[in-house]
């Protein structure tokens, strides 16, 4: 599962960073690979504790049963008294990856069969040409490092214009800026993705490089890129020679129809961009942290042979692989004796996108209850993810001043609007009476000021909030019912 040289992939090292392009192979990890040389090779060389003197031989992992039809409901149902399966990683019984193993030093890529079992799991749902996995501590830091790998100072990279604030703050302070592609409810506008690299003026910097997207579910907005969409954007980024960071926690919660009460389990996932992928552009990065527990802070890194390295040697320098428990767990579970393997997997990835849908159509309903009926906010339908992203009318609100509607041509500069100023004063309404809600003000991407769109500027399209239906369901119960009751008082206020 190590690299491999393809040569129908495009040559893409101008992309690598000066930053990654000086970074030398950890020496200590280049001359444990000699152990392995032959067979029986004798080492005096590394201080690695000896597995007799750790203080723990047996991990034991109670698990859920993938035998029911719907094993989410079946599990969150019945609570303690679910059916479930035990798996055992341990240093003396059978199983697929001993403590002596898994809880040793290892890798950069991660211990090898773990990177064996994500690896197959990648393949069979993308089964990209000519790719390499390397674990990660979860989305957040894979994108981190992806980061680091391709960023220079002074750099722009690409995002929509709304995008998880999270990770897009992340590589302000390696100097790299950002320039914001527009969106409408299918996410991304790869019309306007063209128009901002075809119009790049290069007395800003050179042209961007790098396009950071979120494909399924989009945080915060909850946009879907259609299979139309992600063709455009991969056909544009081989054009003016992108890389791309796909980050996919969502990709597993893909949810049917508008129209269909449940998800059918057989539905297919909506092709990755990964899939697409022959020139090794594309840097795709997955997240257990949705599908199975945010804490395991495991994940994996998909990418062509030479960025795969790269991220070795930075995960050597930095992080070092992610932590054996987590990495034992998955090994057993997708590849142990017991465990579900890919297919009990898929089941469970299937039955959970159901649990979502469920939870989608709950939340859709107590918003028609609660919220539309005031007429003055719209919830936008996610086709995938865990948030809704709700428009207000803010053009019905008293105190509204000016046009919320985009004047073409016009060339004022600074907001049109008090939008900004409305919409904090009703998050702060919102807080007091109890309720919790994300403003779209703290998604909007961070831009330079004299980067910022003076035609069209962001200040005046703040009128939005994101909400989740991941919680229970009381608190989408009672959470919508003081957004309605927020949103009347608010509204009718006159001073
Ligand atoms: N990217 C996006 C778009 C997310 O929504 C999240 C989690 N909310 C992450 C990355 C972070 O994921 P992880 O827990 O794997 O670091």
């Amino acid at each position: 599962f190590g690299p491999s040289c393809n040569v129908s992939q495009v040559d893409l090292s101008h992309h690598l960073s000066s930053e990654a392009r000086m970074r030398k192979p950890n020496p200590m990890k280049e001359i444990w690979k000699l152990t392995r040389r032959k067979p029986n090779m004798v080492s005096l060389a590394n201080g690695d504790p000896h597995f007799s003197l750790y203080p723990m031989r047996r991990i034991e992992y109670e698990m859920a049963s993938i035998e029911e039809a719907d094993p989410v409901a079946a599990w969150r149902k019945a609570g303690p008294s679910a059916a479930s399966t035990k798996l055992v990683s341990s240093t003396y019984e059978p199983c697929a990856l001993p403590l002596q193993t898994g809880l040793q030093y290892s890798h950069g890529a991660g211990l090898p069969d773990c990177q064996r079992v994500v690896t197959e799991l990648t393949k069979f749902y993308h089964n990209p040409p000519d790719h390499v996995c390397t674990l990660a501590l979860g989305n957040s830091d894979g994108i981190a490092k992806c980061f680091r790998l391709l960023g220079e100072r002074g750099d722009y990279f690409l995002a929509d214009e709304f995008s998880f604030s999270s990770i897009t703050n992340v590589p302000l302070a390696q100097g790299i800026k950002w320039a914001g592609v527009k969106m409408d409810d299918g996410g991304m506008i790869p019309e306007d993705l063209e128009n901002v690299l075809a119009n790049w003026d290069t007395a800003r910097g050179r042209r961007p490089h790098v396009l950071y997207i979120v494909p399924c579910g989009q945080n915060p907005t909850g946009s879907t890129l259609s299979v139309e969409r992600r063709k455009q954007i991969y056909e544009i980024s081989q054009r003016f020679d992108l890389m791309i960071i796909e980050d996919d926690p969502y990709y597993f919660l893909q949810y049917d129809s508008l129209s269909a009460s449940t998800t059918d389990f057989s539905t297919p996932f909506v092709p990755s961009l990964l899939s697409m992928d022959t020139d090794g552009r594309v840097l795709r990065v997955d997240s257990f942290s949705k599908i199975m527990a945010p804490g395991m802070r495991l994940g994996w890194i998909t990418s062509s042979a030479l960025f795969h390295t790269h991220l070795v040697s930075y995960t050597d320098a930095s992080t070092h692989h992610p932590h054996g428990f987590g990495q034992m767990l998955i090994t057993e579970l997708l590849s142990g004796p017991k465990g579900w393997q890919i297919e009990g997997f898929d089941r469970w990835v299937r039955s959970l996108r159901a649990e979502y849908h469920r939870r989608r159509a709950l939340f859709l309903t107590l918003f028609e209850r609660e919220v539309a009926p005031t007429g003055l906010a719209r919830a936008a339908v996610p086709e995938a993810g865990m948030f809704v992203w709700i428009r207000i009318a803010l053009e019905r609100h008293p105190r509204l001043r000016g046009d919320l509607r985009r004047v073409p041509g016009g060339d004022r500069a600074g907001p049109r609007t008090n939008c900004a100023a409305l919409m904090e004063e009703l998050f702060e309404r919102c807080l007091d009476a109890g309720l919790v809600i994300m403003p779209a003000s703290i998604f909007a991407l961070p831009v330079d000021a004299k980067d910022a769109d003076v035609e069209d500027p962001v200040e005046d399209r703040l009128n939005y909030l994101r909400a989740t239906f991941a919680g229970t369901e009381e608190a989408m119960e009672q959470g919508l019912a003081i957004l309605g009751q927020t949103l009347r008082e608010f509204f009718a206020d006159e001073q």
